[in-house]
């Protein structure tokens, strides 16, 4: 069964992989994914694995649809490409744009789209920048963003990107422009501080900050509803809403990153007006918009926004910003397709049933020494690990303490993601309450199993 296929060699002589630790690759190399099924997915030598991180945060409606299979199939032979740049358009990429305005929250009905969540946050920065020029405010190009938070790879993406260690060995551009506040990470918040202390600590220091930098030289803030890589933050009560208003009040654009918590994953079509009680100036989706079928992503503008960019200009004055594939016909396919579903099988309002089922049954992984936080929101969460519970100290990085959890983890037949010391959990929002059940069954087995081993 150890036989290694010829994909496995190709993969590991050829493909070069992101996101990939070469010292262990070099060896192991990957595990070839065959195919899916609903919860499951099939490696090359036939193992099934239940699937409890969606891929990555995106196969919302699971694996193997068929529905979604035909309607990609259809467009491709119906249209497979034609561009969008202003003098044609296709029927999906038109329809998605609707569907997507009236779907997002206030008066976000002005759809950019793109390859992915990268190149949607790199679009939403470049028109706020566009935006503030053609105001006649060129000053303000600068951009906060959060420590912990992630934005993505393209080069200015991963500008905006504040987890430390995806940064090793590369450089770091646009140091001037943006600037990272500190996360809403309540688990590590300062002694002595309550949640409600902890959210006025925050929005002063982004008071203050803004002070500093100066409103007119600050284009917009950047924030995911929940952090998700950055180790499944969830910020205290009350922070969005404020921080919303703090941007509002100094014409800052709020930009909502809602890459992994689009679509369903907090139980509604988007967190930051359903969950956190506030409109923002851009949203980002991508990942759920799709179910993960198709590569796409979504910048969605305000009218006043729109307003000022739609704005015809002198000679030259056009919008010169997009991407070949920019509402691509099977993509947009994939994604009505895949609204059409979450519709029709009231896929969130499951989600609003089993999302607070595993946030309750994950708490019993408490009853391990080295589990020091559990936290999240629906089918998102996290599971951070510690050395010393009473410290919160982390495990040594070469021990790579999450990651072996990961391990023993695929051995019982389920997949999570480590991601540092944070375990990460977001299944397919399909998921049952007992398939809930064998996830973190098998993650406390798995926990139990190599305590003894972390602690030693
Ligand atoms: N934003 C968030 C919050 C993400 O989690 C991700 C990817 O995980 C991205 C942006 C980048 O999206 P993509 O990998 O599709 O470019």
């Amino acid at each position: 069964s150890t036989a290694k296929s010829d994909a496995w060699r190709a993969d590991r002589d050829h493909f070069l992989h992101p996101y990939t630790d070469f010292t262990t690759f070099q060896d192991s190399g990957s595990q070839v994914v065959s195919h899916g099924d609903a919860m499951y997915i099939v490696d090359e030598a036939g193992r099934s694995y239940l699937d409890g991180i969606a891929g990555l945060w995106c196969v919302n409606l699971g694996h193997g649809r068929s529905e979604i299979a035909q309607a990609m199939g259809d467009q491709a032979q119906q249209l497979g490409y034609f561009n969008t740049f202003g003098h044609s358009t296709n029927t999906p990429a038109a329809l998605l744009a609707r569907q997507l305005a009236e779907r997002t929250p206030g008066d976000l009905n002005h759809v950019f789209f793109t390859t992915g969540g990268s190149t949607a946050n790199d679009t939403a920065i470049r028109l706020a920048h566009y935006y503030f020029n053609r105001l006649g405010k060129p000053k303000k190009k600068k951009i906060l963003a959060r420590n912990g938070g992630y934005h993505g790879s393209t080069y200015f993406a991963a500008a905006l990107t504040g987890i430390h260690g995806i940064h090793y060995g590369f450089d770091r551009i646009a140091e001037d422009i943006v600037h990272h506040l500190s996360a809403a990470n309540c688990y590590r918040r300062p002694e002595g501080m309550d949640e409600a202390q902890f959210c006025d600590f925050l929005i002063d220091e982004a008071r203050h900050r803004i002070e500093q930098l100066g409103a007119d030289n600050i284009a917009a803030f950047i924030a995911e509803p929940v952090m998700g890589a950055g180790g499944v933050l969830v910020a205290p009560e009350g922070y969005h809403r404020r921080m919303a208003e703090v941007c509002q009040q100094n014409d800052i654009l709020y930009i909502a990153d809602e890459v992994v918590t689009g679509f369903g994953r907090l139980g509604h079509w988007f967190a930051s007006e359903d969950r956190f009680g506030h409109v923002p100036d851009i949203l980002i989706t991508a990942k759920g918009l799709s179910s993960g079928y198709c590569p796409i992503g979504a910048a969605v503008f305000s009218e006043r926004m729109y307003e000022v960019i739609s704005k015809p200009q002198g000679p030259g004055g056009v919008l010169s910003h997009g991407f070949t594939y920019s509402g691509h016909p099977v993509s947009c396919a994939a994604a009505l397709k895949s609204i059409e579903l979450y519709e029709r099988e009231d896929i969130f309002g499951k989600v609003r049933d089993t999302g607070p089922y595993l946030q309750q049954q994950l708490k019993r992984l408490s009853r391990h020494d080295v589990v020091g936080d559990i936290r999240g929101d629906h089918l998102m969460a996290g599971v951070e690990l510690v050395s010393d519970r009473d410290a919160k100290r982390n495990f040594p990085p070469d021990l790579a303490a999450a990651e072996v959890v990961f391990g023993r983890a695929r051995d019982y037949g389920v997949i999570v993601r480590p991601v540092g010391d944070t375990i990460i959990l977001s299944p397919p929002l399909i998921i049952s309450r007992e398939q809930v059940d064998t996830l973190v069954d098998s993650l406390d087995q798995a926990i139990e199993d190599v305590s003894g081993q972390l602690m030693s």
